[in-house]
Order: structure tokens, then sequence, then C-alpha cells
């Protein structure tokens, strides 16, 4: 069912605790943690703890919890003392969404490009 998690889905077990992670924040429908591969000083996931398989499905399923992402990457930019920072959702493998659990990256601690690669 739509939300149910995963055994496949190396975020759902995030969720479940069951694969460590350097969690950053925590709220009762969503999970902050410190990406394994950082592309700049802060680079933090924010990610819904329901399993929906990319930010635009989790928006039409579950507006609330789609919300509780973005207020939450603000906090993590808050938290981290970013003036400036970008909110990313990949969206399918061509535009380098690797993990088909939502999920918002949220980057910031250096210069970035405009349009982005
Ligand atoms: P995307 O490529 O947009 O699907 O983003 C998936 C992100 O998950 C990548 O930036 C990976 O570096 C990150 N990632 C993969 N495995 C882990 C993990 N075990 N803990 C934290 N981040 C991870
Ligand atoms: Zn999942």
């Amino acid at each position: 069912m739509a939300g149910e998690p995963q055994d496949d889905c190396l975020f759902c077990k995030i969720v479940a605790g069951h694969i460590p992670a350097t969690l950053v924040r925590e709220t009762e429908t969503t999970v902050a943690f410190r990406d394994i591969n950082p592309q700049a000083p802060t680079h933090v996931l924010v990610i819904p703890k329901v399993h929906h398989p990319d930010a635009a499905a989790l928006a039409a399923a579950e507006p609330a919890i789609a919300a509780d992402v973005l207020r939450e990457a603000g906090e993590v930019a808050r938290d981290e003392k970013l003036e400036s920072y970008r909110v990313v959702f990949n969206t399918g493998s061509g535009a380098g969404q690797t993990v088909f659990h939502a999920h918002a990256h949220v980057i910031g601690g250096r210069g970035m490009q405009w349009p982005p690669g």
C-alpha cells in the first residue's frame, strides 16, 4: 500500500533503525541525516518516514508530510547557520535519483553555480 515501508528500500531501513545514519533532526513524520557522500560542507537529507518513490508522489498522496519535509529542510539550514542553501529533489534516474524514497537534499556552505549541472 502507498506509504508502507518497503523491504528493499535503503531509506525505509534508516527510518526503522536497521541501517545506521548520522541523524541531525527527527520529527513525528520526518528524519534528517547527513549524506554519506557529501557534496558540500553541509549536505543533509530530509526524508518522510513514509515511503513514496519521489517528492511529487509524496506531495500527491500526503501533502501535509511533503510540507513537513520542506519545513524541516529550512530548520536544518537554520541549525547549520546557512544564509543561502539549495534544496534539491532529484526525480528520475536521468536526473541523478538513486534512492527511490522521497528525499530533499539540503546543500550549503559553499558557493554554487546556476544553472546547475
Ligand atoms: P539521490 O541520488 O538524489 O537519490 O540521493 C541519494 C543520496 O543518498 C546520495 O546523495 C547518497 O550519497 C546518499 N546515501 C546513500 N546511502 C546512504 C546512507 N547509507 N546514508 C546516508 N546517505 C546515503
Ligand atoms: Zn522507503
